[in-house]
């Protein structure tokens, strides 16, 4: 089958895919009971996303369930689309679902910023990409620190605060074990904690963090996939 024009379908374990899309990736992972979505990608990501589907010889049909690792427009804002054609049980963390409940991609923490972004929006007049995504109706399942994605072969749930308040990260315990490290870490050039990280104290400690999972790969929203060792390798 040919390759989709915007999208790069990577193998990175058996049954695990890294879609990459034209500025992040989100991730396919094809368990006995179902194929799961990691993250959605911008507004406009669906059929990218089927497409990189069908190219691993699934449909779009058999989507199980998708996990958000956080509200960020980049990650949520194909979410809404989605469920339109595959209404699926979503799961993220608290604060993620009432962010893509209200249809907020970016929430300041700061009071005094959130005021200024409310102002610059008009108090949500304009409808900025990167702050607005289309709220989706569907309940979302609540999942927490060490929590498990049920059928998901022990895939767990870090919370991992720092890029965003509401970020979670997986672990997958399975015989390539796999570290989804969402936003907490980037290498686009190189292996970095993000620049938009919110609180850096939070990031590094979230980093250090996921160091002790015992994965042997980890995958990221945005850049390429490393071994553990390279992950080690972060300094700040
Ligand atoms: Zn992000």
């Amino acid at each position: 089958m040919q390759k989709p024009e915007q999208i790069e379908v990577i193998q990175i374990t058996e049954n695990v895919f890294q879609l990459t899309l034209p500025i992040v990736n989100v991730f396919l992972v094809d368990h006995p009971a179902g194929l799961m979505l990691i993250d959605t990608g911008p507004k406009g990501s669906k059929e990218l996303i089927f497409e990189g589907i069908r190219h691993i010889g699934k449909q779009p049909e058999e989507l199980k369930y998708i996990i958000l690792t956080h509200a960020h427009y980049d990650h949520s804002g194909s979410l809404a689309a989605i469920l339109e054609v595959a209404d699926v049980p979503v799961y993220a963390s608290a604060l993620c679902a009432e962010m893509i409940k209200k249809g907020i991609a970016f929430q300041p923490e700061s009071k005094f910023l959130a005021f200024l972004l409310r102002l610059v929006t008009l108090f949500g007049i304009i409808r900025l990409k990167f702050v607005f995504v289309q709220p989706i109706k569907s309940a979302v399942k609540i999942v927490q620190e060490g929590d498990q994605i049920p059928d998901a072969n022990g895939l767990e749930v870090i919370n991992a605060p720092g890029h965003t308040a509401d970020q979670i990260a997986l672990f997958y315990p399975v015989k390539e074990a796999l570290l989804f490290a969402a936003d907490s870490v980037e290498n686009t050039n190189k292996l970095k904690l993000p620049y938009a990280y919110q609180f850096a104290k939070i990031s590094w400690q979230t980093f250090k963090k996921l160091a002790t999972f015992p994965f042997d790969i980890a995958v990221f929203g945005h850049g390429r996939a490393v071994s553990k060792s390279e992950f080690e390798k972060l300094v700040v």
